[in-house]
């Protein structure tokens, strides 16, 4: 990485969306150059996978795969075509001058005439001391009940669900596949979510609801065996115990920096406009993985995205720029350099 380079594409992230951008970009022999991110105590590079257990539905592997091993694996799969790897964040982008410019968490500078978006987004966590140590522990906390329900430790188990939205309905009805019951616990007396989720929820004979409680300490010392609960309204402390504990009480993306860069939803997610494209409202910037997608939120749909920001970029940069003159990216795929 020279200073006076101009790199072809910058992948800023490093989950299922960074890494299979980076397989694909390398592979159109693009010389990609990843900023993975700097480790800190709420992301480390590999992003929200490094703390999910054993990962069943990421298809290729049959027996299951702990989401360590597949991010380091998909690492080395970029490497394996001479990706560059950076250990820090990007903190500003510049999309007012072409090349963009870009600058690291350790005053790197760097100039790219494509970048692709994958930092993710972060689930939001009560922020209670066992809760996190639990979640990095495998001891049965988890944010994401689709990838961690099925483990054989929360089947026939009571499992605590916390969250009034959408999210929260559907990780509950999920949970109900495995669990002998589920508690969905949430701090008011009524739901966020959309009414025909929130019937669903209500409707299931395995789902009950603790309204207007919240959970104040989570009980356990190598796996949750219970909840704190305190009652919204009164005070009033008891514990409930539980075998699983599943926050869903919302997703943050990673875009502080890219505040007035690109255009974000009122919650912060990157838009790409374009139905079934990555390109943001900015020429040459593309985005992929959960930092622009707040519904599916899989490994899968993730790296899918990473891959199509990744061809993106390639025509774009075969068709569609010289510092951006107004030439259109044709809408038919073009032959590439054998990434397929
Ligand atoms: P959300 O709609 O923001 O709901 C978050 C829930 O968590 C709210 O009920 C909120 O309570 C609660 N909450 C937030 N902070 C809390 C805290 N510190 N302690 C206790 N409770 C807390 O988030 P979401 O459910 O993840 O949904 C996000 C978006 O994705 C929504 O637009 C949703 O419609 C969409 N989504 C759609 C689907 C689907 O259609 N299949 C599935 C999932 C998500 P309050 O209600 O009191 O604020």
């Amino acid at each position: 990485m020279s200073k006076d380079k101009i790199e072809n594409v910058v992948i800023i992230g490093s989950g299922p969306a960074g890494w299979t951008a980076a397989i694909y970009a390398a592979r159109a022999q693009l010389d990609p150059l990843v900023f993975e991110g700097a480790p800190s105590r709420e992301m480390i590079p590999g992003g929200q996978l490094m703390f999910t257990t054993e990962v069943e539905n990421y298809p290729g592997f049959a027996e299951g795969v702990d989401g360590q091993t597949l991010m380091m694996t998909m690492r080395s799969q970029a490497e394996r075509f001479d990706t560059r790897i950076v250990t820090e964040d990007i903190v500003e982008v510049d999309a007012s001058q072409r090349p963009f410019r870009l600058r690291s968490s350790e005053g790197k500078e760097v100039r790219a005439r494509t970048v692709i978006v994958a930092t993710g987004a972060r689930a939001n966590w009560l922020g209670l001391e066992n809760e996190e140590r639990l979640a990095q522990t495998g001891g049965g906390v988890s944010a994401c009940a689709v990838c961690d329900g099925a483990l054989p430790a929360f089947r026939e188990q009571v499992l605590a669900v916390v969250g009034g939205g959408d999210s929260a309905m559907e990780e509950a009805t999920y949970l109900t596949k495995f669990a002998r019951e589920v508690v969905i616990i949430h701090r008011r007396d009524a739901f966020r979510a959309s009414p025909i989720m929130a019937q669903r929820a209500l409707d299931d004979p395995k789902i009950r609801v603790e309204w207007n409680t919240e959970v104040t300490e989570v009980l356990g010392d190598d796996f949750v065996t219970g909840v704190r609960l305190r009652d919204t309204q009164t005070g009033a402390e008891r514990e409930l115990e539980v075998g699983g504990l599943f926050l869903a009480i919302g997703h943050t993306p990673n875009t502080g920096f890219l505040q007035g860069v690109v255009e974000l939803d009122e919650t912060g997610y990157v838009l790409t406009p374009t139905p079934w494209r990555t390109a943001t409202s900015v020429k040459g910037i593309f985005a992929a993985g959960d930092v622009m997608d707040s519904y599916y939120r899989q490994a899968v749909t993730a790296a899918g995205t990473g891959c199509m920001a990744a061809l993106e970029a390639e025509r774009y940069l075969a068709h569609g720029t010289e510092a951006d003159r107004g030439v259109e990216v044709p809408a038919e795929p073009v032959a590439t350099s054998g990434n397929r």
